[in-house]
């Protein structure tokens, strides 16, 4: 679809509490793939934007807050060295971008629902890894049946990132249920990490509440940390964590300088409000 000739004002669909994110962009492109409505903006400061049934997903400005931070916590913060990643969703490959920079990485299979959305982000953002490097496995189906299965295969993954649309609509619903953790720690190695963002507590604090409590009757633990995205709205983004033996991950194996993350970051995202605290206690009670 053509882009059109001048800057429009584009709203994202509320965030069900009466508050609206406005930009003043220009549409490049346009597509109803079989899953979701797929649109890529292009905006003066942010640069070009990836939306999805009309919520903001990431932008080329400051996508890598997001994808350092949700790739390399879980990955240096492993005490071992992660050799087999698994990655469910994460359609612009900002996080296996990521994940690609670690030569002890040796297996990175990608299960992402929707080709077109890996098609038009490369082509549209270019935040992608390298989809031809020889340790990926591109896969496109639905990430839940994915895990479920996975156990089965008893091919356990040393980590499991999973970069999903938000909970609340289309495709990424079902990789938001107490079910689906359970899977992920079934297909996770004896020492494996799961990691995950629970958006942002301040406006969205049902699923903080709700993503915390999962984890924690799933692994029996749960550790979240956080990180602040300029492009989403309402202050911090929550990522949780949990391991499968329990081990922390708040203390980096290795240093890293990414444009965002480095070591002093992955400490201090543990760092959290009091609030914060507090939903997360009414959750674990
Ligand atoms: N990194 C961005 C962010 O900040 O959240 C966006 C994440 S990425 C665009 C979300 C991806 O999850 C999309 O590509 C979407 O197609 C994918 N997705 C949603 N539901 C899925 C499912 N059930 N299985 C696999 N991938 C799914």
């Amino acid at each position: 679809m053509a882009a059109a000739a001048e800057p429009i004002w584009w709203y994202e669909h509320d965030f069900f509490v009466g508050i609206r994110q406005g930009l003043q962009v220009r549409l490049l492109y346009t597509e109803r793939s079989p899953y979701q409505k797929i649109e890529v903006y292009e905006h003066a400061l942010l640069g070009r934007i990836l939306v999805l049934d009309d919520i903001l997903q990431t932008t080329q400005a400051d996508e890598f807050v997001y994808h350092e931070m949700l790739a390399q916590v879980p990955l240096l913060g492993q005490r071992e060295a992660p050799v087999s990643v698994l990655i469910i969703g994460g359609g612009d490959g900002g996080v296996l971008r990521e994940v690609l920079r670690h030569a002890w990485v040796q297996r990175v299979v990608m299960v992402e629902i929707d080709e077109r959305v890996v098609r038009v982000a490369a082509e549209y953002l270019g935040i992608n890894g390298n989809y031809d490097d020889p340790r990926v496995e591109l896969r496109f189906e639905d990430g839940s049946a994915y895990v479920r299965s996975a156990a089965a295969r008893a091919q356990p993954f040393d980590a499991v990132i999973i970069d999903a649309t938000d909970p609340i609509l289309g495709p990424g619903e079902a990789l938001f249920s107490r079910q689906f953790f359970a899977d992920v720690r079934a297909c996770l190695a004896p020492a494996g990490v799961m990691v995950r963002h629970l958006g942002n507590p301040a406006y969205q604090r049902e699923i903080f509440r709700t993503g915390v409590r999962w984890v924690h009757e799933v692994f029996g633990s749960v550790q979240v940390y956080r990180a602040a995205i300029p492009t989403y709205l309402g202050g911090d983004m929550a990522f949780v964590l949990s391991t499968n033996d329990g081990h922390s991950c708040q203390e980096p194996r290795l240093a890293l300088r990414g444009r965002y993350y480095n070591h002093a970051v992955h400490r201090a995202a543990f760092v959290l409000p009091t609030w914060w605290q507090e939903v997360m206690e009414e959750a674990q009670a």
